[in-house]
């Protein structure tokens, strides 16, 4: 990475942890932040244990975020929760277009590109994921699907959102199946995000902002990510869910 941009590791637990279970965790990953910190460390408890770990970890660097929100501000939606109510629960972050949300839940790029401007609205920064299925990839279609997601995703945003989002690339074909993109392969998509991005808000946001590899991170493979020139952090599921691992990653990702 550019040594400009401070690096991001945040841990996605998915649907993972009971309240004492992620009490346990942030408790154990704030003990054993390094000092000093020089990466922003991220973690996303399921909802229901956003506000007891926004108390475990008051006072440490760790940040908090969710993992879905909905871009309504209130009314009758059953199961949704708003941007109010992350801020609410201690969120500063919120995870946006996640694959399985995309591929479980129907989730679009229409509805990615709401839930981004409802975020911002509420003062949350969006960490938007994009990313390319095995098969789009062996169509030597990555390029075409990731311009497309940027251009629905991020459609009416102008500079200065643009420049609060945090975008990760997350290749669906590696995320929990322990293949790892290549830091070639990485680097090749993380540039043509950044050089999207510049073509469309400017080289100064365009270089400011962070882009994250999310897919089968660990202790063992994240140096090499990171020494590619675009590469600012990593997403981490699998190896978040253990406080070694998880802290393991912040410690090489700086
Ligand atoms: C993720 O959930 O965003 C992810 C990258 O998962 P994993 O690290 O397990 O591949």
């Amino acid at each position: 990475m550019t040594q400009t941009r401070t690096p991001m590791v945040a841990g996605n637990w998915k649907m993972h942890k009971t309240v004492a279970e992620a009490q346990i965790l942030a408790r154990e990953i704030c003990r054993g932040l390094p000092v000093p910190l020089t990466v922003d460390v991220v973690v996303a408890p399921p909802y229901t244990a956003l506000t007891a770990v926004a108390r475990e970890i008051q006072g440490s660097p760790l940040a908090l975020a969710a993992q879905d929100v909905f871009w309504e501000s209130q009314g009758a939606f059953t199961g949704a929760i708003s941007p109010m109510m992350l801020t609410d629960a201690g969120c500063r972050l919120v995870i946006i277009g996640h694959s399985e949300r995309r591929q479980y839940f129907g989730e679009t790029d229409d509805s990615v590109n709401k839930k981004i401007k409802a975020a911002l609205q509420a003062g949350l920064t969006p960490i938007v994921c994009i990313g390319e299925t095995l098969a789009q990839r062996e169509a030597q279609e990555t390029l075409t699907i990731i311009a497309s997601q940027l251009n629905n995703g991020l459609l009416g945003l102008g500079p200065a959102e643009v420049g609060r989002l945090v975008m990760a690339y997350e290749p669906v074909w590696a995320i929990g199946t322990g293949r790892t993109a290549t830091p070639a392969q990485a680097q090749e998509v993380h540039h043509f995000i950044r050089h999207w991005l510049r073509d469309q808000v400017g080289s100064t946001v365009a270089e400011g902002l962070r882009i994250l590899y999310g897919g089968s991170v660990t202790p063992e493979n994240i140096r090499d990510l990171m020494d590619a020139p675009d590469i600012d952090g990593a997403l981490v599921g699998g190896a978040s869910l253990q406080a070694a691992s998880f802290l393991k990653i912040v410690a090489l990702g700086a």
